[in-house]
C-alpha cells in the first residue's frame, strides 16, 4: 500500500467516499456521515486554503526577488494574461459550438417548453428594457397555444409562491444580489480592488488572492532593487519559510486519500439519500448535464493533454495525467481552485518541472482569473436555458455571451458554486431572466466538481506552455511514487 503512487491512493479515497455515502444512506446512517465524517473534509479545505495565502505570498516574493531583469516580469505578465484570455475564449467557443450543435434544451418535452416560452413572454412584458424575442412571435396570442396559456399562468403563480417559500430560492436571491453588486460596478473596479487597503486585510479571513499577488509582486520587486547586503536577512527568511510551507503541503497530501474520502462522503450524503435520488436530481437536466460534461471532459482528456504532448516532448499523454492527477482529483473533491492551489503548484513544479519563477507567478493568477471550465459552463448553461424557453439567440447575443462569460469567469471566485452566481450577469447581458439559474441549481454542485478540474488543468497547461516558451521548463525523468 505504501508503495502505491499518490494519485492511485486518492482514487481509492474517492471511490470509497462515494460508496460509503450510498451504503450509509441505505443503512440510514446519513446523519452520522454528516456529523462525523463530513467535518474532516471541511478541515482539509480549511487547511489547504490557510496554506494558499502564505504560499502565494512567499513564493512570489522569493521568485521575483531573484529576478535580475524586471522588464522580463512585465513581458511575462502580458504573456500570461494573453494565454489565459485565449484559453478562456477557446473554452467558451467550444461550449457554444456544442450547445448549438446538440441543442440539449430541445430534448425537454415540447409542452413544457411552450409553457416556459409563455412565462418568458409574461416576464418580458413586465420588463420593458429587455429585448423582445428575435422571432417576433407571441405565443401568448397565438390561437393554437391558448389552452396552454392559462396553465402556464397558473404554473407561474405557483412558481412564485414556491419561490417565496423555498429555501433554495432564498439562496438564489442572495446569489442575485451579489451578482447585481458585481454587475453594477464601474469599469475599473477590478483594478481598484486589486490594491489592498490594508495588507493584513488582504491576508484575512476573506482573503483576496489578487491583493496578495499585488502586494507580493511589489514587495519582491522592491527587494530585487535593493542591494543584497541590505536585505539578505529578509531573503533568507522568505526562502526558508517558503520551504517550510512546501513541506507542510507534502505532509497534508500524505493524508489526502482519507480527506478526499470524507469530502466525497459528505457532499453526497448532504445531497441525497439514495442513488435513485441522485439520478432523480438529474431528471429533465440530463441532456444539459451530458453536453456540459462532454465539453468539460473534452478539455481535460483531449485538448490540454494533446497540446502539452505536442509542445513538450518529454510529457506524453499518459505522463500528463500521471504527473498532474493529484491536483485534478483534489479539484474534483474540493470544487475549489483556491483550495487546490498549493497542490497545483507542487505538481507543476515538481512533477512537470516548471521553474518556481514561472509557477509562483502564473498559477496564483490563474487560480483567480483563469477559469476555462466555468466560462464554458456559463456559455452552455445560458444557451440551454434559452432553448428550454424556446428563445432563439441572435449571433450578436451569442457573441455577447463570449464576452460576458469570459469576464464573468474572470470575476468568479475560486470557491464552490461561484460560477453559478456570476452566470446571472451573463443571463442579464443577453436579456434573459436571471431567475432561471434556479432551474439548473439542483445539478450545479456535482457539475461544479468537473468544471473545477478543467479550471485547474487549464492553469497547469498554460503555466507549462509559458515555462517552455521562456526556457524555464526542466521536466524531471520520473516522479517519486509518493507524489
Ligand atoms: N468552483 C469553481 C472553482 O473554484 C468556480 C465555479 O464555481 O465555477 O474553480
Amino acid at each position: 500500500m505504501k508503495k502505491l503512487p499518490l494519485h492511485i491512493k486518492i482514487i481509492f479515497g474517492l471511490v470509497a467516499g462515494i460508496a460509503w455515502a450510498f451504503i450509509s444512506s441505505y443503512l440510514g446512517w446519513n446523519q452520522f456521515t454528516i456529523d462525523w465524517i463530513d467535518p474532516f473534509g471541511t478541515i482539509f479545505i480549511r487547511i489547504l486554503k490557510a496554506i494558499a495565502v502564505p504560499l502565494v505570498l512567499l513564493s512570489i516574493i522569493s521568485g521575483v526577488s531573484s529576478l535580475t531583469d524586471i522588464n522580463k516580469l512585465g513581458k511575462l505578465g502580458l504573456k500570461t494574461i494573453v494565454f489565459y484570455i485565449f484559453s478562456t475564449i477557446l473554452a467558451v467557443g467550444i461550449g457554444l459550438t456544442l450547445v448549438n450543435l446538440f441543442q440539449p434544451g430541445k430534448f425537454v418535452n415540447e409542452e413544457q417548453r411552450v409553457k416556459n416560452r409563455i412565462k418568458y413572454e409574461l416576464w418580458v412584458s413586465e420588463n420593458p428594457d429587455v429585448p423582445k424575442p428575435k422571432d417576433g412571435r407571441s405565443f401568448l396570442q397565438e390561437a393554437k397555444y391558448q389552452d396552454l396559456v392559462s396553465s402556464a399562468i397558473d404554473e407561474e403563480a405557483m412558481d412564485s409562491l414556491k419561490q417565496v417559500a423555498a429555501e433554495r430560492n432564498q439562496r438564489v436571491d442572495q446569489l442575485a444580489a451579489s451578482a447585481d453588486e458585481t454587475a453594477n460596478q464601474g469599469p475599473l473596479t477590478f483594478f481598484v480592488e486589486m490594491v489592498p487597503e490594508n495588507v493584513f486585510g488582504a491576508f484575512g479571513s476573506n482573503s483576496n488572492m489578487l491583493q496578495v499577488i499585488f502586494f507580493a509582486l511589489f514587495f519582491g520587486i522592491t527587494l530585487a532593487m535593493l542591494p543584497n547586503s541590505k536585505v539578505q536577512g529578509v531573503l533568507d527568511f522568505v526562502n526558508g519559510a517558503n520551504e517550510a510551507i512546501l513541506k507542510m503541503v507534502d505532509i497534508i497530501m500524505k493524508a489526502a486519500p482519507f480527506f478526499v474520502f470524507a469530502l466525497l462522503a459528505g457532499v453526497i450524503a448532504k445531497m441525497a439519500n439514495t442513488p435513485a435520488e441522485v439520478l432523480q436530481i438529474f431528471k429533465g437536466l440530463g441532456s444539459y448535464s451530458l453536453v456540459l460534461l462532454f465539453g468539460l471532459l473534452f478539455m481535460v482528456f483531449v485538448l490540454y493533454p494533446l497540446v502539452i504532448s505536442a509542445f513538450v516532448k518529454k510529457i506524453s499523454y499518459r505522463e500528463f495525467f500521471r504527473r498532474f492527477s493529484p491536483a485534478q482529483f483534489l479539484a474534483f473533491s474540493t470544487s475549489s481552485s483556491a483550495a487546490t492551489l498549493p497542490v497545483t503548484m507542487e505538481c507543476v513544479e515538481e512533477n512537470m518541472g516548471v521553474s518556481k519563477k514561472i509557477s509562483s507567478f502564473v498559477l496564483p493568477i490563474g487560480a483567480t482569473v483563469n477559469m476555462d471550465g466555468t466560462s464554458m459552463y456559463q456559455a452552455i448553461a445560458v444557451v440551454f436555458l434559452a432553448q428550454l424557453h424556446m428563445v432563439d439567440l441572435t449571433l450578436g447575443q451569442q457573441l455577447t455571451i463570449v464576452l460576458t462569460a469570459t469576464l464573468a469567469s474572470i470575476g468568479s471566485a475560486a470557491v464552490p458554486s461561484a460560477g453559478l452566481v456570476m452566470m446571472i450577469i451573463v443571463l442579464n447581458s443577453v436579456g434573459l431572466n436571471p431567475a432561471w439559474v434556479a432551474i439548473i441549481f439542483p445539478v450545479d454542485r456535482i457539475l461544479d466538481m468537473f468544471r473545477t478540474v478543467v479550471n485547474v488543468t487549464g492553469d497547469a497547461t498554460v503555466s507549462t506552455l509559458i515555462a517552455q516558451s521562456e526556457g524555464e521548463l526542466n521536466v524531471p525523468e520520473d516522479v517519486p511514487a509518493s507524489k
